[in-house]
């Protein structure tokens, strides 16, 4: 299966892919995660990046085209994957038609506040990227990763500024490419959550179940 989880920032895409992926045995390509990598090297394609990803607006497409085609090269054929972050242009989508099959949308329906709520309070694992919330999904001892033991962060673009910018993206270029996928009549599981404290389990189950009526799973 090879699945799209789409979403505004702070919709939960990535804690949603991490716990999805081992339940379906799939890959996960997190083009946000790719860049961060890519960040930490003080190359000249890192510095541009930063450029971007610190302000809250989109990397340029040919950047991210080439590392989309890049990753996705690595997956043996036999297995599926979730892209987390990708596509996000229209010019993404359609390259992405062009190289592979898509054969469902996971939609993540989550309120403003919530987000706001969720991305100020959002620390990440500075050693596996594992996503934790001070407030809502705490890790067992104070800012240290539960999974690898590594010390937790606050990522650079989860301030309220920079928030507010990439919610304010997301509505322009990237929630219209929905779209794109309707019109080729990609099939999309959509996910509803409305409260700060459901439990990324309780959505898995939903995903999962509902992805099983489509008999996906
Ligand atoms: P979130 O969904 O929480 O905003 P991500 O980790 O997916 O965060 O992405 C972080 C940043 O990386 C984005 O704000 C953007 O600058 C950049 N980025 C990630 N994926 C893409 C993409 N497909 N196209 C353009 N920029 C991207
Ligand atoms: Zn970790």
């Amino acid at each position: 299966m090879n699945a799209i989880i789409f979403g505004a920032p702070g919709s939960g895409k990535g804690t949603y892919a991490s716990r999805l992926q081992s339940r379906l045995g799939v890959e996960v390509i997190a083009t946000g995660d790719i860049f961060r990598e890519i960040m930490k090297k003080e190359t000249a394609l890192g510095k541009k990046v930063k450029g971007y990803v610190e302000k809250g607006l989109l990397v340029p497409d040919d950047i991210v085209i080439e590392v989309l085609k890049h990753r996705l090269a690595k997956i043996p054929k036999e297995k599926g994957f979730i892209l987390d972050g990708y596509p996000r242009t229209l010019e993404q989508a359609e390259t992405l038609d062009e190289i592979a099959k898509i054969d469902v949308i996971l939609l993540l329906t989550v309120p403003e506040w919530i987000i706001i709520e969720r991305l100020s309070s959002r620390r990440i694992c500075k050693n596996c990227g594992a996503v934790y919330n001070i407030r809502f999904l705490k890790p067992k001892v104070d800012m240290v990763c539960d999974k690898c033991g590594g010390p937790l962060f606050q990522r650079s673009d989860d301030n309220p500024e920079v928030i507010k910018k990439r919610t304010q993206v997301y509505e322009e270029q990237t929630r219209p490419i929905l779209q794109f996928f309707e019109e080729r009549k990609v099939p999309f599981v959509v996910a509803n959550c409305d409260t700060l404290d459901t439990p990324p389990d309780a959505v898995v189950k939903t995903i999962l179940k509902n992805l099983s009526k489509l008999k996906m799973v």
